[in-house]
This record gives C-alpha cells, sequence and structure tokens, in this order.
C-alpha cells in the first residue's frame, strides 16, 4: 500500500509544470525547516521530515544549476569519461576566487534557484576551500536550495566536521539533501566499478558522518546510492546494517544495475546500460535548459555525466566573461537546430538520460 501511494506521488509530480514543480519543492523545503526545528524535542517530525525529503527530491526540475567547483577526481569509475579525459588537452583544476565572483555575479540571472555542487567529472570535496565556496554561493538570496554528489572518499574527518558546520549555519535549509555514491557493497566489486581501493574507508567514514549529524540533530537527507556491478547482488538489509549503524533516521537507500549512456560512450561489459528508446527526439532535451558553471571558466547547458565528451564542446555555451545575454543565445541555438534543423549536439545522440518536459 505504501508503495502504491509512493508511486502515485511520483507520477503526480512528474506531470506538473516546471514552475509548478518548483512552487511544490520549495513549499515542502518551507515544512521541512519548520519541522526540523521541532525535530530535537518532537520525535513526530521524523516521519514529516522523510515525506518532506521524498517529494524534495523528487521536484529538483530541469533548470537547475550545476556549480563545478572542481573538475579533479579521486576516482577512475568504469561508468565515466573521466579517465578517457585524462588523456585529451582538458585542463584540470580548481575553480578560483576569481571565477567564483564572476559566477555568483551571474546567479543574479536566475530566481528561486536550485544549486547542485555536483561536478560534471570530480569529486567536489577535493576542492581545497570547498566549504567556504559553497557557503558563498548559498548566501546568494536567488539560491534557495542546494545539494550534491560526492563519493565520500575524502569524506575524512577534518571534511565532516566542516560539512557539519556548513549545515549548522544554514539555518534555512538551503542543502536539505547530500548524495553520497558507492561501490557496490564489498571492497572487490568497489575496486571493479571504481578503480581504487577505498571502500572499507568510505564505509567507515559515512558512519562516522552520519553520527555527527544525529548528534548534532541535524535533519539533512542523506541519500546513499550504491552502484551495482552487472552481477552484483543488493541486499536492502545488508546496506543498511552496513552503512547507517548509528541509525539516522533520514537515511535513504537507493541502488542501480543500470547506467547511463549515449552513442559516443565507450561501454564496459562488466556493468548493464539503459536501453535507448525509440521514439523520435523531435523536441530538444528539457536538459539543455540548464546551467554548469565550470571550474575552468566555462559555461555549459546540461552537467550530467556524459553531456561533456572527450574532445568535444557541442554543449558548451560560453565562457564566465560572456554576457548572459550571449549564453542564453548560445543556448536557443543549439535548441533550435535541434527542433528546426535535426542537429542533435553529440552527447545527445542516443542518450538515455533524454527527457522532454514542457
Ligand atoms: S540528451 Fe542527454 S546529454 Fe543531451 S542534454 Fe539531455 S541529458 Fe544531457
Amino acid at each position: 500500500m505504501k508503495q502504491k501511494i509512493k508511486i502515485a506521488t511520483e507520477l503526480f509530480l512528474n506531470q506538473l509544470s516546471e514552475h509548478n514543480t518548483r512552487r511544490v519543492s520549495l513549499f515542502f523545503s518551507k515544512i521541512k525547516t519548520k519541522a526540523s526545528a521541532s525535530f530535537a524535542h518532537q520525535k513526530w517530525a521524523i516521519r514529516l521530515i522523510r515525506l518532506c525529503d521524498f517529494i524534495i527530491v523528487r521536484t529538483n526540475g530541469f533548470k537547475f544549476i550545476e556549480f563545478e567547483l572542481t573538475n579533479i577526481c579521486n576516482a577512475q569509475c568504469i561508468f565515466c569519461p573521466y579517465p578517457d579525459m585524462l588523456r585529451t588537452d582538458k585542463k584540470f583544476m580548481n575553480m578560483s576566487d576569481a571565477l567564483l565572483a564572476q559566477n555568483i555575479e551571474k546567479l543574479k540571472h536566475f530566481n528561486n534557484a536550485l544549486i547542485s555542487f555536483t561536478p560534471t567529472t570530480g569529486d567536489t570535496l577535493l576542492h581545497p576551500e570547498w566549504d567556504y565556496f559553497i557557503e558563498k554561493i548559498m548566501q546568494t538570496p536567488s539560491v534557495r536550495q542546494a545539494t550534491f554528489f560526492t563519493n565520500a572518499i575524502k569524506l575524512d574527518e577534518a571534511n565532516q566536521l566542516k560539512l557539519i558546520q556548513l549545515l549548522k549555519k544554514d539555518r534555512n535549509g538551503k542543502m536539505s539533501q547530500l548524495y553520497f555514491s558507492i561501490g557496490g557493497l564489498n571492497v572487490a566489486d568497489y575496486k571493479t566499478l571504481y578503480k581504487v581501493d577505498r571502500f572499507e574507508l568510505v564505509v567507515q567514514q559515512i558512519n562516522a558522518f552520519l553520527k555527527l549529524l544525529k548528534e548534532n540533530n541535524l535533519t539533512t537527507g542523506i541519500h546513499l546510492h550504491l552502484k551495482m556491478l552487472r552481477a552484483g547482488d543488493f541486499e536492502m538489509a545488508k546496506a543498511i546494517a552496513m552503512l547507517n549503524q548509528p541509525n539516522y533516521p533520514f537515511v535513504y537507500i537507493s541502488h542501480s544495475h543500470l547506467y547511463y549512456s549515449n552513442d559516443g560512450y565507450k561501454r564496459n561489459a562488466q556493468i548493464g546500460y539503459y536501453k535507448p528508446t525509440d521514439e523520435e527526439k523531435k523536441k530538444a532535451c528539457s536538459y539543455l535548459y540548464k546551467t554548469r558553471f565550470a571550474a575552468d571558466g566555462s559555461v555549459w547547458a546540461d552537467g550530467c555525466v556524459i553531456s561533456e565528451m572527450p574532445n568535444d564542446s557541442s554543449l558548451k555555451l560560453g565562457d564566465a566573461d560572456a554576457s548572459w545575454d550571449a549564453i542564453e543565445n548560445a543556448r536557443q541555438t543549439i535548441i533550435n537546430q535541434w527542433e528546426l534543423e535535426g542537429i542533435v549536439p553529440k552527447p545527445c545522440i542516443g542518450c538515455t538520460v533524454y527527457q522532454c518536459k514542457k
């Protein structure tokens, strides 16, 4: 029954326009902030906060902003183009202070922005001042919500404390959800998927961080997403016992055996991929309305893991010193070429992330 209600709610939310999706998201963010204030004393708040988290993560919309503080990574995942990009001329770097200021200036062109500090390649926690940068961006009035994905390899003790401080200072609950990606449920699968030997470290760090969240009465939604090998076994009970030992009430575990790809993507036989649909994609993908502020100073449409292919910049809209009109004109050109001339950008050909929403 509970599952049926969840599916019905998801279907309903999927029908909403982008404008209404954002309104629902902001409304439930506000409710969550209010319920969180009571959480330390009122245990009934747990159910309400979990409901808010359920809705907030399903109402991100398709116009959010990816703020890439770094494009450097500490893993070489087999489902990511990063290892191939390392063999190109692309510059790997951290976002500078000067670029941060330029990009913050550009945020005034957005209303009620949702910022995802998830790089296309890279891990946010590798930026030496990631907490200072995130705090500055979250203080921008047009930013209403924020989130990020990390592989938690660098979620060491110092970064755990920095993240707790950041969340405690965030009195408006803008950073209501965090996502940690984990390669399978054992040492061998992790090494095969992420190409580094960090499984035990990551499990220990995630548990230590959940303990800190609980001790500090914080209510941030922690989404643990398990990436699985084609033949990898997933058991929810095992995942919970391993990854949420402190029993923090706002942990949500998901897993996937399937990965996104496009026609130019080098596939790996150890993992499965979503099948491309046969539908004719006459409308440009909705995610072209997303914006990514890249660590190297470029500005791109979209920011999913396959939106930048090695040696391809077809979704690049310009550089940070370009006017906002020039950036939006470049976006419109890509969309018009797709819809009027049938010219589909390289990352979008055969892309299984494609979405068409009004
Ligand atoms: S089709 Fe794929 S690569 Fe292109 S904008 Fe959509 S999600 Fe990104």
